[in-house]
């Protein structure tokens, strides 16, 4: 006998899910999606664009490209006739996470947020809590004089200028505005980056600060493990604050939440 609510469901469209992306986070939350409930979900990645060859799971339809704002996602939202929207953003993309939770209150679309539960402090750390790049830009000169700048490429400029503190920023691909290092070096790499990685890095550099943002994950938690076992202060920018929509924060979280929204339509 088959499953009186998959019975009922074949007799309905699929849920149209958009998933916004750029994020190893949103590939899984996709994939997991369809490997729950196949044709029972339809589901579109939405992509910046930022990246050059942004891996993406097979199967998933996948748009590229910003919406000019708020207005841009509701009409998209309109045309694509989407009943779902998850954020599933990198935690410090506030600015599209905002324009997400503002068009999906506006035209009453139910949207989840995913954001990857932060790192918290453990004994031996050593961390220096600021609220953005400019801030701990600003700290810097006070708590090393050989700094691992490990923020990704996007508001490097906070650190331009700075003349008493080496500077060795890591980055996966160079930075799209012109940023120039008054005092350092450039490395380019990709994670995920192992505590041994980061411990002989810092060593071989003579690291004594590290400066990164509350990315949370497994993929650039090396830093942490190495500075902690090196006895190094770290700056931790903290994380935006979430949206007013709901919120999950693990995978079987979402595809939970997602079955609901599939009984419901
Ligand atoms: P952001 O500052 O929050 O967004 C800037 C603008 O980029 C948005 O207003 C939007 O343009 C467009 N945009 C961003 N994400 C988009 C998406 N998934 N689909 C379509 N348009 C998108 O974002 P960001 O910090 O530049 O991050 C850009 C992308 O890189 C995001 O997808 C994010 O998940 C990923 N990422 C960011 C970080 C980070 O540290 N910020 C780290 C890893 C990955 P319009 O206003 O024109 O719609």
């Amino acid at each position: 006998m088959s499953d009186p609510v998959l019975a009922t469901r074949k007799t309905h469209s699929p849920l149209n899910i958009l998933i916004f992306g750029g994020t190893g986070d949103a590939n899984r939350i996709a994939e997991q999606l369809q490997h729950h409930y196949g044709n029972e979900v339809r589901i579109q990645l939405s992509l910046a664009g930022r990246t050059s060859a942004p891996s993406i799971p097979d199967g998933v339809l996948v748009r590229i490209g910003g919406f000019g704002g708020p207005d841009g996602i509701i009409r998209y939202i309109g045309s694509e006739r989407i009943d779902l929207v998850i954020d599933a953003t990198h935690p410090f993309a506030s600015k599209i996470s905002q324009n997400i939770a503002k068009a999906c209150h506006a035209v009453l679309t139910p949207c989840i947020q995913y954001t990857r539960p932060a790192w918290t402090p453990e004994e031996g750390d050593n961390w220096i809590l600021v609220n953005s790049l400019t801030e701990a830009a600003k700290i810097l000169p006070d708590h090393g004089t050989r700094a691992l700048i490990a923020t990704g490429r996007q508001g490097l400029q906070n650190f331009e200028g700075l003349e008493t503190t080496w500077l060795l920023v890591r980055s996966i691909e160079a930075p799209k505005q012109t940023f120039n290092i008054a005092w350092g070096d450039w490395i380019y790499a990709r994670g995920p980056f192992s505590e041994d990685n980061e411990r002989e890095l810092i060593e071989r550099y003579d690291i004594d600060v590290v400066v990164c943002k509350n990315s949370g994950g497994t993929a650039s938690y090396g830093k942490i493990l190495a500075a902690r076992a090196l006895g190094l202060p770290v700056i931790m920018v903290q994380r935006p604050a979430p949206q007013p929509v709901e919120q999950s924060a693990s995978y079987d979280d979402v595809v939970q939440k997602v079955a609901t929204h599939i009984s419901a339509a």
